[in-house]
């Protein structure tokens, strides 16, 4: 096969705040043939998560930072192209670490096969991808099980509507917070959570204690700032916090003050838990019979906001800081 040519996108400034389409470009590029063992793999669909925002920056991150001038990368999922690696042919849906570009070249060993009989092959991104291990990961943590009583911010989101429509399965009451009625909406009617409410209506605090007047054992954190600071108020005597994400700090242009009323943490002996779900790879295989078994059964419902085509991976990258998303934002190529 002669050169392919494909379009990438780069980071071209690191942002100050709030990402803007100017902090980015897309480049086409030339891919040479596969060499022995690679694979050429086009890209089906690519995933915009929150974290990429922290490998923006300058500073240390828990990831390796993104360079200037070079292409992003991130969960994507396509299929072989060309493939002079045994364990691979043309025609098979791959997983990798190489989003944010429509053609690749890479080595077999960073390439990940998956049953194309499950679809939309986009699942691979999403609840049956690395955000449903994260919404696991996070529920094992603090051993979520039958009778909690669960708060999950950040609900009707990617890794929120799954957590919370596991945490159903086991048994929990489930409540969740989002930032629109129609995402309310969701949540209750499609994700079978127990209750919801817009956290833009009113203080957090307050619709918490109305709901949940005898308080919460376990908090799902996706968020941080004033729904951190809502839940230390709310959890019972031996709650639990998985500390998952902190989307509302994550464009601050300066460290914002931690929650007023960490004092609930000695008084009230509660346990935070923190991960990175990248840590628990080991448990891939546990978490894809667990939970694609769970899909399979029509017991978990997948939720996308699907945005078609590479220009427009930026405007659904930054969409996910404006709630663009409900389920998880996914970039068909
Ligand atoms: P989502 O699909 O939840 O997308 C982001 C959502 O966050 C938006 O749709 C929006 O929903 C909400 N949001 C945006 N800005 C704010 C804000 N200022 N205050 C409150 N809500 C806001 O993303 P993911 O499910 O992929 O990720 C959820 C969290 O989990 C993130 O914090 C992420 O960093 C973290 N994460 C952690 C991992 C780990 O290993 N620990 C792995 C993967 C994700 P709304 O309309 O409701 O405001």
């Amino acid at each position: 096969m002669s050169t392919i040519t494909s379009q990438e996108v780069r980071l071209v400034s690191r942002p100050s705040g709030a990402p803007t389409p100017a902090n980015f470009s897309l480049v086409q590029t030339r891919l040479g043939q596969p060499r022995d063992q690679e694979v050429l793999v086009r890209n089906l669909f690519m995933s915009v998560d929150p974290y990429m925002r922290g490998r923006m920056n300058a500073g240390k991150s828990y990831a390796p930072r993104f360079e200037l001038d070079q292409p992003l990368y991130g969960g994507a999922v396509g299929e072989v192209v060309e493939s002079r690696a045994s364990e691979f042919k043309p025609g098979d849906a791959v997983t990798s670490g190489f989003g944010w570009r429509e053609y690749f070249v890479a080595p077999s060993n960073k390439l990940h096969k998956v049953d194309r009989g499950i679809q939309p092959l986009s699942i691979y991104l999403g609840a049956l991808g690395m955000t449903g291990m994260t919404a696991w990961v996070g529920l094992n943590l603090v051993e979520v099980k039958s009778g909690d009583v669960i708060y999950i911010s950040g609900a009707a989101g990617s890794v929120g509507n799954v957590a919370g429509q596991l945490a159903n399965l086991r048994g929990c009451r489930v409540i969740g917070s989002a930032g629109s009625e129609k995402k309310v909406a969701f949540l209750k009617d499609e994700c079978r959570f127990d209750i919801a409410f817009n956290y833009k209506m009113g203080p957090v605090i307050d619709q918490l204690n109305l709901e949940a007047p005898d308080g919460i054992d376990v908090y799902f954190d996706n968020v941080g700032g004033e729904s951190l600071e809502a839940a230390l108020s709310a959890l019972r005597v031996h709650g639990r916090i998985i500390a998952c994400g902190g989307i509302s700090d994550y464009n601050a242009e300066a460290p914002r003050p931690g929650p007023s009323n960490l004092f609930n943490m000695i008084t009230k002996r509660l346990t935070m838990k923190g991960f990175i779900v990248s840590d628990w790879l080991d448990l891939q295989g546990k978490f894809e019979a667990e939970v694609g078994g769970c899909y399979m059964a029509g017991k978990l419902r997948n939720k996308e906001t699907v945005v078609k085509g590479i220009n427009k991976a930026v405007s659904a990258f930054i969409g996910l800081f404006e709630g663009k998303n409900t389920g998880k934002m996914v970039v068909e190529l």
